[in-house]
């Protein structure tokens, strides 16, 4: 397809868009040079109304209650917006899920008590793609507990496959650990399928969420799921540092004790009594002082994703990589870029990953020309549209910048 064609088709599917609307309530900045946002996969953009919050927060809430506003509601924010995301974003009944910490210590919290649960078994299952914090923690597990680490060879563009699963898991696997959608392919794993394998040799599984959670629908409860973590930063638009959510299945909730027993997730935080009794269900999860304010955002970005629905962010989220491909395919190959993620949009995940020497020389002026793409050493260059707040046109934009980039550098 030549170029016109190309620019055609993006504004046949902007005009096609039934979410195209929602993009006009994110923020930009009044001198912004942005013109083309493509890492919506590492730090999804704010909300006006999340700027509206934030302040109004700031001004009634923290400004006029004051410590009154620990009652009025801020101390189950945990719990609450846990089970908002659960109902709108992950497929999990109330009562299941938290938002706390960061994905890396809620990977920490929920790998130990799941090690802890099954004292027989002492090895943890996970693949040498996973993103470095899940490898680095469940390392630190394994010293720590005298637990064997059994690695899977995840081919980096296939990700990892049921069938490896099967061929490393058996009596002796207390865990298994996995992204559903690998950092740098952006492969989708087949998480009911590799559940069923883990589970039938009775080992627990613990889903790492983070590039999924928001762009891609999850069925944690029909999947059978036992543990997950993930961020809220990237595609659920929390912010810089947002806090992590977690799940925990019910009927494992009174048999896994996480390990930084701290107030908050106490019977009776404000007792202050001799000795930790844990909170009766998921509230156990908790350690110390809920981070409210940076929990401000979510109310308006899981009301977003409700009004847009999961499913529909879902199908422009294949449209908009699919086209990416379309791109990649007409202008960029010719100049040695390679496309490593999926070609099938059922094992394909929210970004794709192109690949090629002397990428991060282009990182520079990619910024500078207002086109912001993700750079994953040593030579992957990420795009990661976000269906919420990215237009067809826009990725047109971006790419072409690109191309003509790579023209220069030849
Ligand atoms: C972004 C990401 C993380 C980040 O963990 P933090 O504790 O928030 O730094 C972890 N795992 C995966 C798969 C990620 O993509």
């Amino acid at each position: 397809m030549s170029g016109d064609l190309l620019l055609d088709r993006a504004k046949a599917l902007d005009a096609a868009d039934p979410l195209a609307g929602f993009r006009d309530r994110f923020l930009t900045a009044p001198a912004s040079d942005l013109l083309s946002y493509l890492d919506g996969n590492s730090l999804g953009r704010p909300l006006e109304a999340t700027a509206r919050l934030m302040d109004a927060f700031v001004r009634e809430q923290w400004g006029g209650r004051l410590i009154r506003g620990w009652t009025d509601g801020w101390l189950d924010w945990p719990i609450t917006l846990g089970d908002r995301l659960g109902a709108v974003a992950l497929g999990a009944a109330p009562g299941q899920t938290v938002i706390a910490d960061s994905t890396t210590v809620l990977i920490y919290k929920l790998a130990r008590a799941a090690v802890d649960a099954r004292p027989g078994r002492r090895r943890v299952v996970l693949d040498t793609d996973n993103f470095p914090t899940d490898r680095y923690v469940l390392e630190g597990i394994a010293a720590e507990r005298g637990l064997e680490l059994v690695w899977i060879s995840a081919d980096p563009l296939t990700g990892v496959h049921p069938a490896q699963v099967a061929e490393v898991v058996d009596d002796r696997t207390a865990l298994v650990l996995f992204s559903h959608v690998a950092y740098r392919s952006g492969w989708l794993a087949d998480i009911p399928e590799i559940n069923r394998i883990a589970h039938e040799a009775g080992a627990l599984t613990l889903w790492d969420l983070c590039h999924s959670a928001g762009s891609v629908p999850v069925e944690l409860d029909a999947w059978g799921v036992d543990l997950a973590v993930g961020c809220t930063y990237k595609y659920l638009n929390g912010g810089p540092g947002a806090p992590a959510f977690a799940y925990l299945r019910h009927d494992l909730q009174d048999e896994l004790r996480q390990p930084i027993l701290g107030w908050m997730g106490h019977r009776a935080s404000f007792e202050m009594g001799h000795g930790h009794e844990p909170a009766p269900g998921v509230r156990a999860l908790l350690s110390g002082t809920p981070p409210i304010l940076a929990m401000v955002p979510l109310h308006a970005n899981l009301d977003m994703l409700a009004e847009a629905g999961i499913e529909a962010v879902r199908e422009k989220s294949l449209l908009l990589t699919g086209y990416v491909l379309d791109l990649a395919d007409a202008w960029l190959t010719e100049a040695g870029v390679d496309v490593v993620s999926p070609r099938d949009a059922a094992r394909r995940g929210g970004h794709v990953t192109l690949r090629r020497p002397g990428f991060e020389q282009l990182l520079e002026p990619l910024w500078d020309s207002g086109v912001i793409p993700d750079y994953r050493r040593p030579d992957g260059l990420r795009i990661g549209p976000a269906p919420l707040s990215t237009s067809f046109s826009e990725v047109y934009q971006g790419l072409s910048v690109l191309r003509d980039l790579l023209e220069k550098q030849r």
